[in-house]
């Protein structure tokens, strides 16, 4: 089961909580290397569609494929983030009263292992990777800045960077630009964009300009399900995504 050529793969997915179906017979494929914008409106089940592919939820029926072939429906929280599937949640969660490539630093990958921290190998890592993460996160300029110090918008990229410094082959990202201003959500598209190029990338989001800037195809959920893909225009003009959104 599964597809060798994606890097996600829903099929025949459904989940119920409390007799209410919450996602419906949901199929979603994404590409290797493709970034994907999610939209829809409050309750069509973005959030459990994100929790069932980190495992945070157990789906009642359906195949969950990472990379091919690795069933994820199996598998625990903990496994599915060690086989490099990142998540963003909404809001920011930085180590305040720590600088901006400390908290880089903290979160990059050790190579050496799990027990080098106890021996300092810590501060071995190389500097060039850290600089090269705070390039993509457009942080570099304030690198020797607490954490704490930083803007909202930065905050969120800073934590961008800390998924970055894992190494994920897949980015799961939460309505990232809530709460930011136009000229941060602008940015971040841009910054989303550069990533997308050698990472996958799921984006959950609101913002239908942040959306567009992302220049991505849009899968558009309702009760549970897909009711419609393509590019932004394409779904936007939808007449039952209009539906949807416009209540008619
Ligand atoms: P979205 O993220 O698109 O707003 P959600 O996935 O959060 O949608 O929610 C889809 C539906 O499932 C909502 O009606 C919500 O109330 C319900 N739901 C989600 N999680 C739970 C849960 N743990 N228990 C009961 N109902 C839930």
């Amino acid at each position: 089961r599964g597809l060798t050529n994606t890097v996600l793969y829903l099929d025949g997915v459904s989940k119920t909580f409390d007799g209410f179906r919450a996602i419906n017979n949901l199929a979603l494929t994404l590409e290797h290397g493709e970034m994907r914008a999610i939209i829809g409106p409050n309750g069509a089940g973005k959030t459990t569609m994100m929790d069932i592919i980190t495992g945070k939820t157990k789906p009642d029926e359906g195949d969950v494929y990472f990379d091919g072939t690795t069933d994820l429906t199996t598998l625990d929280e903990a496994s599915i983030a060690n086989l490099g599937i990142g998540r963003k949640f909404q809001k920011p969660t930085v180590f305040e009263s720590h600088t901006v490539a400390d908290n880089i630093r903290l979160a990059l990958k050790d190579e050496r292992g799990p027990w080098s921290a106890l021996f300092g190998a810590r501060n071995r890592i190389a500097p060039e990777r850290i600089e090269h993460i705070l390039e993509i996160v457009r942080l570099i300029d304030h690198h020797e800045r607490l954490a704490a110090d930083l803007s909202h918008g930065q905050k969120q990229w800073l934590e961008i960077g800390m998924l970055l410094a894992q190494d994920p082959k897949l980015l799961l990202v939460d309505e990232p630009v809530a709460g930011m201003t136009d000229a941060e959500t602008a940015d971040t598209a841009r910054l989303l964009r550069e990533i997308a190029r050698d990472h996958s990338v799921v984006v959950v989001e609101h913002d239908m300009a942040f959306v567009r800037d992302l220049d991505c195809k849009v899968t558009v959920l309702h009760e549970g399900s897909v009711l419609a893909e393509g590019t932004i225009d394409a779904v936007s003009s939808n007449e039952r995504v209009i539906e949807v959104y416009l209540g008619r």
